[in-house]
């Protein structure tokens, strides 16, 4: 059981985030904001996906004009996912010249790094937490190392320069992202935010250093914590990237909710990032989103493709009845699906699993046998084995879930 870092609840729309609430994840479309079909679309795609949150940015006038539309759209399509708008460098004059915009929002992203420069900082920062008291919102102060204010990094490093023991260039940036966030956050507390409506974030690119400065972070407040490693990259180095570092930081407890920014594929499904974020929440044991299939890797005692073709398809069939089943089976997204190559570890498998199937390695009779509950119920042989096993398992649903 993994204890949580104590953190104080902050109402996102109506998701909980922090406190005893389960991590949330998000995800943030990629399309221009403008375009309200585009990103109503990609908003629903990413929320049928099981993003909880969605992020998009306002970047101008036009994108700002865009996102009541972009609501209302999602509204009449029964799509109620919270919204999250992320502002730079001009979100003062977006947010006071664009109120509906304001109030659509269930959420702003500051970045104290971007919100202006030298006096009109802190007059440009209030107005955004102004801003958010008029329409009762929450904002996401979140920092991010790519752009760093530069004003308080540059007193810092001055003092760490005099200081008798100057902290070395990694750690004097922690603690530079670290108290951006914090000097930050009491400032939108001293404007009259309350804490509850205050969530922090300090995004870096490297795994030790996100580790490193979030374990800062959640040793020093207990503010709500969004965890995420920037920048992560494509596919498979992007996502064990992520999976390192967040893996590490929800084991201790440290993270309200996740996002995983993999840059997509050309082409690629941008739904992805959220389906990875729900693989580590359930792989940690933290939530269950969907059931999982244990499939054995393979070697050199399967002589086909079969057995992998069958993991693949009845991976894709539980998903894509997930939406349904989600609804009608309460509790289906903690089943165990096991798919064997051969009976070495096949039956034994099988008998964790909920229900499982181990199909004949090279030599083996062929035959299938299949373990529900821990107990042989059938032996499938022939060329219906697929759809014979696909049918145990909607069996298994419909009497095991009601
Ligand atoms: S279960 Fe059989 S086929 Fe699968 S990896 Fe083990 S020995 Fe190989």
């Amino acid at each position: 059981m993994i204890q949580r870092h104590a953190t104080v609840q902050v109402r996102i729309g109506g998701v909980e985030v922090g406190g005893d609430a389960p991590v949330v994840v998000q995800s943030m479309t990629n399309t221009d904001t403008a375009d309200v079909q585009a990103t109503a679309r990609q908003v629903a795609a990413l929320a049928r996906a099981g993003s909880e949150l969605v992020r998009l940015t306002v970047n101008n006038a036009d994108a700002a004009r865009a996102v009541p539309r972009i609501r209302e759209a999602l509204d009449a399509q029964g799509v109620n996912t919270p919204l999250i708008g992320d502002f730079h460098f001009n979100g003062h004059r977006l947010l006071a010249d664009h109120p509906a915009c304001a109030e659509a929002l269930a959420k702003y992203r500051i970045n104290p790094g971007n919100v202006g420069s030298g006096e009109k900082k802190d007059a440009q920062f209030a107005a955004m937490i102004e801003t958010a008291l008029r329409h009762d919102k929450p904002v996401r102060i979140g920092v991010n190392w790519g752009s760093l204010d530069k004003g308080l990094a540059t007193r810092m490093m001055d003092e760490n320069a005099r200081a008798a023991e100057p902290l070395d260039a990694d750690h004097m940036m922690r603690e530079i992202m670290v108290a951006s966030a914090l000097e930050s956050a009491q400032r939108a507390e001293a404007l009259g935010l309350g804490r509850d409506r205050i969530v922090l974030s300090c995004k870096m690119s490297g795994v030790q250093d996100l580790i490193g400065v979030y374990r800062l972070l959640a040793g020093r407040s207990d503010y709500a914590l969004h965890l995420g490693l920037t920048e992560a990259g494509m596919g498979s180095k992007g996502i064990v990237a992520s999976t390192a570092a967040l893996s590490v930081l929800l084991q201790e407890g440290i993270g309200d909710t996740i996002r995983i920014s993999l840059t997509p594929e050309p082409g690629g499904d941008r739904a992805d990032e959220v389906r990875v974020a729900q693989e580590i929440l359930q792989a940690m044991g933290l939530r269950a989103f969907m059931p999982q299939v244990i499939a054995c890797p393979g070697c050199g005692r399967t002589t086909s493709t079969y057995f992998q073709q069958l993991a693949q398809d009845i991976q894709s069939f539980l998903r894509e009845q997930m939406p349904v089943w989600r609804r009608q089976y309460p509790g289906v997204e903690n089943m165990d699906v096991a798919v064997m190559g051969c009976v070495v570890n096949g039956p034994g498998e099988s008998k964790h699993a909920n229900i499982g199937i181990s199909l004949p390695g090279t030599g083996e009779q062929p035959a299938a046998p299949v373990y529900v509950d821990g107990e042989k119920v059938a032996t499938l042989r022939g060329d219906s084995i697929a759809r014979e096993f696909q049918a145990i398992v909607e069996e298994y649903v419909r009497s095991h879930y009601v």
